[in-house]
C-alpha cells in the first residue's frame, strides 16, 4: 500500500521522537540502542551525529519511513517484541547488510562462523580440483546470507541455493542482486537437495543451518523469535533434529569424494550428530566446533573418497 504520509522530518522532530523512544525503551527493559541502530537505518544518521546529537539543529532529515510508521513499528518493538531488524528491514551480517522480512530469519553472528569453517575446511583439503572451485549448496538459504558469504570467500564457485519458502526466495535473489553476487548464486525452490538432482556427486561442499529447534521448546524461545520469525526455519522436529538426520542420510549422493558437509546445530546436539554422521558409514575427518561463546554449534565431516 503506498504510503501518502510525508517523510521528512525536523532535526528537532527527530531529537525529540528519539529522546521519547529511549525512555520508553528503558522502561520496557527493551535495549535503548536499538534505537540508534534504528536511526541509523531508517535516517541515514551516522553514530557520531546521534552521540553527539548535532542532527537536532538540521532543518531537514528524510527518513524512509514517515515518523508516524516508525513510531507505530517501535511502539510494536516495546509492546509485541517484534524484532527491529524486521522493523528496519536490514541486518548486519558479515560485511553484508542483508534485507530480511519477517518470510525468513534474521541471520544470526554465531552463523558467521560457518563460513569461516568453510574456508578453512577447504584449504586444508588436498583435493584435486580444489574445494575452492566447483558447486557448493546453502540448503535452506532464507535471506541467503549464507550463498552471499560463499560466493564471497569462493569466488570461483557457483553457489546454489536452495529454499521450500518462494517468499524467501525473492529475498534471497533481491539480497544476491543488490550486493553484486547475481552471477555467481543459483536459486531454487524446493526440499533440501531435490531441485539439484542433475548435479549428484559433483558439489565441493554443502552448507546448512537448518531449522534445529524440538517442536516443544518452540514456545520457550524469546518471543521476538516464537512470535515473529519463520517457523519453517526453526521447528527441527520432536527432537529438533529431523533436518539435520535427514541431510546426513543423502547428502553422500550429492557430495563430490572429499566434499565438505558441514551444518549449525543447537546445543546439546553436538554428541547425537557426530554419532549419526560416523554410523551413516560415509564421513570422515569428523569435526565439531564451538561458537565464540563456546558452545558446540558446528558439526563438519568430509565425505570419504571410497564413496
Ligand atoms: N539460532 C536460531 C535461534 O536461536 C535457530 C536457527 C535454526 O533453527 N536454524 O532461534
Amino acid at each position: 500500500m503506498a504510503n501518502t504520509q510525508p517523510k521528512v522530518v525536523s532535526g528537532l522532530q527527530l531529537w525529540q521522537w528519539r529522546h521519547q523512544a529511549i525512555q520508553a525503551a528503558i522502561a520496557t527493559d527493551v535495549p535503548p540502542a536499538e534505537v540508534d541502530w534504528l536511526l541509523q537505518e531508517v535516517a541515514g544518521l551516522d553514530r557520531l551525529a546521534l552521540r553527539l546529537e548535532s542532527f537536532k539543529n538540521w532543518s531537514q532529515i528524510h527518513l524512509k519511513l514517515p515518523l508516524e510508521v516508525l513510531d507505530q513499528l517501535w511502539h510494536r518493538r516495546l509492546n509485541d517484541h517484534l524484532p527491529v531488524q524486521y522493523i528496519a528491514g536490514v541486518t548486519p551480517w558479515r560485511n553484508f547488510k542483508i534485507a530480511v522480512s519477517s518470510a525468513v530469519l534474521i541471520p544470526r553472528p554465531e552463523t558467521e562462523c560457518l563460513i569461516d569453517l568453510a574456508v578453512a575446511a577447504a584449504i586444508s583439503s588436498q583435493t584435486i580440483p580444489p574445494l575452492q572451485q566447483g558447486h557448493w549448496a546453502d540448503l535452506g538459504t532464507g535471506s541467503g546470507a549464507i550463498a552471499l558469504g560463499l560466493a564471497d570467500v569462493f569466488p570461483e564457485s557457483i553457489i546454489h541455493a536452495v529454499d521450500y519458502s518462494s517468499e524467501a526466495l525473492a529475498i534471497a535473489a533481491a539480497n544476491a542482486q543488490n550486493l553484486g553476487f547475481a552471477k555467481q548464486i543459483r536459486f531454487y525452490q524446493g526440499s533440501w537437495w531435490e531441485p539439484l538432482a542433475s548435479l549428484k556427486g559433483q558439489f565441493s561442499g554443502m552448507i546448512s543451518n537448518p531449522p534445529y529447534i524440538p517442536t516443544s521448546t518452540l514456545p520457550t524461545l524469546q518471543p521476538e523469535v516464537m512470535l515473529y520469525e519463520p517457523h519453517l526455519a526453526l521447528d527441527g522436529g520432536t527432537d529438533g533434529l529431523d533436518c539435520i538426520r535427514y541431510l546426513i542420510e543423502i547428502s553422500p549422493s550429492y557430495l563430490r569424494p572429499g566434499g565438505v558437509w558441514l551444518i549449525e546445530m543447537m546445543a546439546g546436539q553436538a554428541d547425537s550428530v557426530q554419532e549419526m554422521l560416523h554410523s551413516q558409514g560415509s564421513y570422515y575427518n569428523i569435526q565439531i566446533h564451538s561458537d565464540l561463546a563456546g558452545i558446540e554449534r558446528f558439526a563438519l565431516a568430509y565425505l570419504s573418497v571410497e564413496c
